[in-house]
């Protein structure tokens, strides 16, 4: 049997708590969900916005949680017979637990912010790391006050190499997680307007995610964008915080790594690059000139925590994009075949702009047509109807023949959109599901895209039902 990942011992220790109950000797995995819970897990009630986790122990203790840590003041609600690790703050003894976890570990760790591109760029890491030695990488988009310690706390003593996702919506969010997790390479994948309704400007927010090399450690190493509007104010921010070691990644041949050639292929990117002074030819399993930018940052990391290279690049033939984030199936429709790139998941500015591009690099068939179907992007605060707007440029360096918009702000877009890509624009996105099946041709490209809130969802599922 491996190690289990703490016995009851260490963990009561690291998080300062006190045994009630038949507590197990051994601890596999950490849960904060009961619905999701193994056996064998420690059940840590946390409390959010909406739910308490202390409703959930008697289920939690049912499903075989180990143990359940819990908050004093909560044990007269709980069963009397559970097994618990009473403390005073759950969310605070899972961050101590964290703290240990990083402590009791040779692993070398990589933190990855931005505004966009942390989740794909920390998969891509999870890929290319692999052949190196034993990884671990947070799950999903865990990346804020429970996430990272979350992750933190699930990590292996033996790990090798420790992938963490920081996120903020707020200044001073970053600095006590990064601090917790204290990286030796820290990547800020680019900085834009997002979430901006909480910032007063752009500059605001790269200062926000320059709290990331508060925690670096000393010898760390930040790497960094070259082509980010935004570089100069963190190269300046990364000299403030003194980080010695500041590498770059752009498209312009003097980074420290950059790219020499890419060539869009049926199902991702073929990749000639340089990184930190070596030569890489690899492939990207799905296509966008995001996820090659983004590749040269996991490369360039690879390189600093000392895994393989060459094996690292060539793993990234294995990423795939993942649900409604650029996932793409075929449909048929009317004796042809439609392509569907589904990113409903999310939008803001920069992503959507990456989506314009995937889908400027669509093979269209016979008479098909780049159909860009695009709703509302939410947070973007008083500047939102320009964003918006501003659109239009990257519409028409796609040469996207037609346009879909749903939402209250892409009224701003639809009034400078030309009339001939003008399919229609609805304030609902589910008013626009008959017009799009009606719409779309054999050889059509169809890229489906908003914030969460504006519910795009459904088109996708519409298509995919009716084709
Ligand atoms: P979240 O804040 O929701 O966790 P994230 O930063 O983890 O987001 P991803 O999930 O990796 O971001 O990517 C979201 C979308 O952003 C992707 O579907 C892709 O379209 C786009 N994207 C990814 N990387 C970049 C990039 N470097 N530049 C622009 N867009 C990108
Ligand atoms: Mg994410």
């Amino acid at each position: 049997m491996s190690d289990p990942l703490w016995t009851s011992e260490v963990f009561i220790d690291a998080c300062g708590g006190t045994a009630k109950g038949d507590v197990g000797a051994h601890i596999t995995g950490i849960s904060i969900d009961s619905r999701t819970l193994e056996p064998g897990d420690a059940f840590i009630a946390i409390k959010g916005d909406r739910l308490d986790g202390h409703d959930y122990v008697a289920a939690a203790l049912e499903a075989g949680a180990s143990l359940a840590l819990v908050a004093e003041d909560s044990l007269g609600d709980l069963p009397d017979d559970g097994r618990y690790v009473v403390v005073d703050d759950p969310l605070e003894a899972m961050r101590a637990l964290g703290v240990a976890a990083r402590a009791r570990t040779n692993a070398r760790i990589v933190a990855v912010t931005g505004s966009v591109g942390k989740t794909g760029t920390k998969e891509a890491l999870r890929l290319a790391l692999a052949p190196s030695g034993k990884v671990h990488a947070s799950v999903a988009s865990f990346n804020n006050h429970w996430g990272v310690p979350l992750t933190l706390a699930r990590m292996p003593a033996d790990t090798d190499f420790g992938v963490f996702e920081i996120g903020m919506n707020h200044a001073g969010e970053i600095t006590p997680l990064v601090q917790m997790v204290r990286p030796h390479v820290a990547i800020i994948t680019t900085v834009e307007a997002v979430h901006i309704e909480f910032f007063e400007s752009v500059e605001k927010i790269a200062q926000a995610k320059a709290e990331i090399f508060n925690g670096l450690e000393p010898d760390g190493v930040a790497i960094l964008n070259r082509d980010n509007k935004q570089y100069d104010l963190l190269r300046f921010l990364a000299a403030t915080a003194a980080v010695r070691n500041v590498q770059t990644f752009g498209q312009i041949g003097s980074e420290d790594s950059h790219l020499k050639m890419a060539v869009a292929t049926d199902d991702g990117t073929s990749v000639e690059a340089s990184i930190l002074g070596q030569d890489v030819s690899y492939g990207i399993g799905a296509p966008g000139a995001h996820l090659v930018q983004n590749s040269l940052a996991v490369l360039t990391a690879v390189a600093d925590l000392g895994a393989d290279l060459q094996e690292g690049a060539a793993a990234l033939g294995g990423m795939t994009a993942p649900k409604g984030r650029g996932e793409q199936c075929r449909l048929s429709v009317g004796g042809g075949e439609v392509q569907l790139i589904d990113e409903s998941y999310n939008a803001n500015p920069a992503s959507m702009r990456a989506a314009f591009s995937v889908l400027a690099q669509a093979t269209l068939g016979g008479s098909g047509r780049r159909i860009a179907v695009i709703g509302d992007m939410r947070e973007l605060g008083t500047d939102a109807d320009q964003l918006h707007a501003e659109l239009e440029g990257p519409i028409r360096e796609a040469a996207i023949d037609r346009v879909f918009c749903a939402g209250p702000h892409m009224a701003a877009l639809w009034d400078k959109l030309p009339d001939d890509v003008k399919a229609h624009h609805r304030e609902e996105a589910k008013d626009l599901i008959e017009l799009l099946l009606k719409d779309v041709q054999p050889g059509d490209v169809v890229m489906i895209k908003g914030s969460l809130g504006t519910r795009m969802g459904p088109l996708v599922e519409a298509l995919k039902k009716e084709y």
